[in-house]
Order: C-alpha cells, then sequence, then structure tokens
C-alpha cells in the first residue's frame, strides 16, 4: 500500500491504493478543480485534520484530530484481523501517505466515506488485538478534539471471547450524525416493500444486473476514468435495453455510487429468486505486468482456470476490504446434498449462458484470447443462480478503454448481452415445454 504511486495520468490498481486515492479526492476537491465531493458540501462536516499511531507490539493507540468531538463506534473483525472504527461522515484532511505506514499492532489503516453520512476508518492488525479503551477528549490544553482507541495484543481465543461482547457489526450508521442517512434508508425501504408487493404477482423471470464496486471502492482506474462508474453506466444502459422487452423483470444491485458488500450482491439475488445474475466488472493489468485486451467472461469454480483469473477473483474480492467489513459468511449447509444439486445444476446453466454470450459479444466487442475462464469469486456464490461476472475490457488498455467510454460501442455490447439473454430463456422455456 505504502509503495502506491498516485498520478493522474498513470494507471493505478485501485483495489491496492484505495485508501491514497481517496485522498487524493479529498485533495483535489480543495483545491476547487474537481469537486468530488463538492468543498462547500464538505465543509459542513467535522474535519479530520491527522491521524497518529504510538506504542509497541503489546499496546498500540491511534490517535484523530478533529476539530469537534464525534461519536463513534468500534469493533473487531477476524480473518484477516481488522479494527473498524465508524464515525459520522468527516472531512479527511490527513497529511499525504497517511496511514500507509503501521506501528506496533497496527500494519496500515485506510479511510473514507462507505455512505452518506458515514465516514470509517479501517486497521489491519499484525494480529488478534481487542479494543482494550475508546474514547473522545475534548479540546484541551491547546490541542484539539481527538479520538482515541487503545489496542492490546491478545492470543485468538482472546479475540473470539472479545467478538462474542461486541455487537454484530452491520453496515448502516449507528450513530447520531448519520440521522438524515438512516431516515432516507427508511423511506428507501418503505418504498422498496411497496415495489416488492408489486413484484409478488410478476411471474417474469427475474434478471440481476450487478455493476461491481461503488462508494470508497471505486475498482479499477485510468486517469480520470474509474470503474465502479464505467460498470454503472453500462450496468443501467443494459437494465433499460432488456426493461424495453418486457420479458423481464430486472433488478440492480446498486443504481448510483453506492457501496454494497459482496454478500449482499449475491443475496440480492437470491432473495429475488433471480433466474440470472450478471456482475460488470473492468479489469486492469498491474503497471509493469504487460498488456491484455479484450473482455473476458468469467463463471464460478474452486479452482481458477490460470493464473490471471486467480489474479483477478483474488482483486475483485478485496472489494469488502476497501469497504471495509468483510461480513461474507460461508452458508453453514454447503454440506446439504440439495444446495450441491442446485449448484451442480446452476453451474451447467451458467456455462451455458457463458458460452451465449461469448457467441454474441464477439460480434460486437473485441474479445480477450482466452474468453471464458472460472475462478472463485464471491460476487458468484448463490448456490440456485445461475451468474456469470464479465469483464468488459482492460482499463489499462487503451484501445479497450476507447470503447468503454464510448456510447456507441456500450450500445452494440448492451444490444449483444440482450440478445444472449434472450437466447438463455428461449433454451430454458423451450426445455421447459419438451420436458412436459
Ligand atoms: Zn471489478
Amino acid at each position: 500500500m505504502g509503495t502506491c504511486v498516485i498520478h493522474p495520468v498513470l494507471l493505478v490498481r485501485a483495489l491496492l491504493c484505495a485508501a491514497a486515492l481517496l485522498y487524493l479526492g479529498v485533495a483535489v476537491a480543495s483545491a476547487g478543480e474537481a469537486p468530488s465531493p463538492s468543498p462547500v458540501a464538505a465543509s459542513i462536516f467535522p474535519i479530520a485534520s491527522d491521524a497518529r499511531l504510538a506504542g509497541d507490539a503489546k499496546q498500540t493507540r491511534f490517535v484523530l484530530d478533529l476539530d469537534k468531538a464525534v461519536q463513534f463506534r468500534a469493533f473487531t473483525l477476524a480473518d484477516p484481523y481488522r479494527v473498524v472504527l465508524d464515525i459520522p461522515q468527516v472531512n479527511f484532511q490527513f497529511p499525504a501517505g497517511t496511514g500507509a505506514a503501521g506501528r506496533g499492532l497496527i500494519k496500515a489503516f485506510r479511510y473514507g466515506m462507505v455512505m452518506p453520512g458515514g465516514s470509517r476508518i479501517v486497521f489491519d492488525l499484525t494480529g488478534p488485538a481487542r479494543i482494550a479503551k475508546s474514547y473522545v477528549l475534548e479540546a484541551a490544553n491547546g490541542q484539539p478534539p481527538r479520538l482515541v482507541l487503545e489496542l492490546e495484543e491478545v492470543d485468538r481465543t482472546g479475540f473470539v471471547q472479545s467478538l462474542a461482547v461486541e455487537s454484530r457489526p452491520e453496515l448502516r450508521p449507528a450513530i447520531a450524525g448519520a440521522a438524515d442517512a438512516v431516515v432516507a434508508a427508511t423511506a428507501m425501504a418503505e418504498a422498496k416493500s411497496v415495489a416488492s408487493k408489486a413484484a409478488e404477482s410478476d411471474t417474469r423471470p427475474v434478471v440481476v444486473i450487478d455493476p461491481g464496486h461503488g462508494g470508497a471502492d471505486n475498482g479499477t482506474q485510468s486517469g480520470g476514468e474509474n470503474e465502479k462508474d464505467l460498470v454503472l453506466g453500462f450496468g443501467l444502459a443494459l437494465r433499460d435495453r432488456i426493461e424495453k422487452s418486457g420479458k423481464y423483470r430486472v433488478v440492480m444491485t446498486r443504481e448510483d455510487d453506492t457501496f454494497i458488500p459482496l454478500a449482499d450482491r449475491v443475496k440480492v439475488a437470491r432473495n429475488q429468486s433471480a433466474a440470472l445474475f450478471v456482475s460488470i466488472h473492468a479489469d486492469a493489468l498491474p503497471r509493469g505486468e504487460g498488456d491484455a485486451q479484450g473482455a473476458t467472461i468469467y463463471t464460478l469454480s474452486d479452482r481458477a482456470s490460470d493464473a490471471e483469473a486467480e489474479r483477478l477473483a483474488e482483486a475483485e474480492n478485496k472489494a469488502d476490504a476497501i469497504g471495509g467489513v468483510n461480513l461474507t459468511e460461508e452458508p453453514t449447509e454447503v454440506a446439504d446434498i440439495l444446495i450441491d444439486l442446485a449448484r451442480r445444476e446452476t453451474r451447467t446453466f451458467s456455462n451455458r449462458f457463458a458460452r451465449l454470450l461469448m457467441g454474441e459479444m464477439k460480434t460486437t466487442a473485441r474479445m480477450h484470447k482466452h474468453p471464458l475462464k472460472s475462478a472463485g469469486f464471491k460476487v458468484l456464490k448463490a448456490p440456485d443462480v445461475p451468474s456469470v461476472l464479465v469483464e468488459l475490457g482492460y482499463v489499462s488498455n487503451k484501445g479497450d478503454l476507447e470503447h468503454l467510454v464510448s456510447e456507441n460501442w456500450r450500445s452494440r455490447t448492451v444490444g449483444s448481452m440482450a440478445q444472449a439473454i434472450d437466447a438463455f430463456f428461449a433454451k430454458r422455456v423451450a426445455k421447459a415445454g419438451t420436458a412436459n
């Protein structure tokens, strides 16, 4: 993380540099060039001006300087060991490189906004630790208000015990400063329950479109282009296209720039009894690792089909770490034979759709030289929903990037995907028809 080089024109692996990029975003905003978030909006939030670490491998202290006291919530997570600090939305104005170097129990930390009204700092630990003390000090003796976390080394057993007393974290603002966001979320939930009543009588197959990344997690980047924005634009265009046919009910895992944990994306597919799940991404090769181009279609497997598939799955699975929380729980009923059978059938359907998609996409988009691959993507782990993950191309490749930002390319590629979806369901219907 500390070795990340940030330059607007250079390609960077955002997955590895998220904290630094978030910092960059704030720096640019305060210079008034690219207001995201806008300097006006940012100024109403408390300012986090500095953060420091002190102590050793037995006891480590984190101190956050603020311009006003805030409420907070801190909890630990295992595998890997982390501490998460939730605070109301703040304007991070840390010096460059803050968080890259660790000390004592803290390997490194990263920070950013995880939802409207909520900011988060995530600490990667060197091993199991518990939060011995946590408090906010009011301004005194010329010192600004400070938020202090004191960590203490524990063994694995001690860690697990400390987890049990902490309440289970949830991805919603549980802090007074974020009251507006809670109200907004409640209103949204109500709107959704009305929508789901209407959906009950709708027997059309459900297609879930999952634009990758979002919020604090930018995905891969090239100059001014973020993967999260490119894939959202593509996903919305695909939704509009297939909704128009009237044959499917289309559900998006996100419709705006929001961070959604991988497990929640899978849950959307399962809760909606989706007939198809399509996750949309764009890849990038790390700098110095050559050039690659073209679209690739991935399905789920236990073992990656090649080294590149393995690298990519690892990178995509890091999305949760960047959002700062990893609540993915492997289903406990994995041994259940029914799930196993469903999974086998799902894989057949997933592979069938992947082949149809490749056949259609190669007429409009340029494909990777090995366009069909598989790997252990967390976002594809819904045992009963046929799922693929499409990497539209490489933002690290000049030609691919030109396509990715082109309306014309997008429209043609969306069209080929819509055709593949039609072909997939036409076959399923035909098959069901002959079976009866
Ligand atoms: Zn991605």
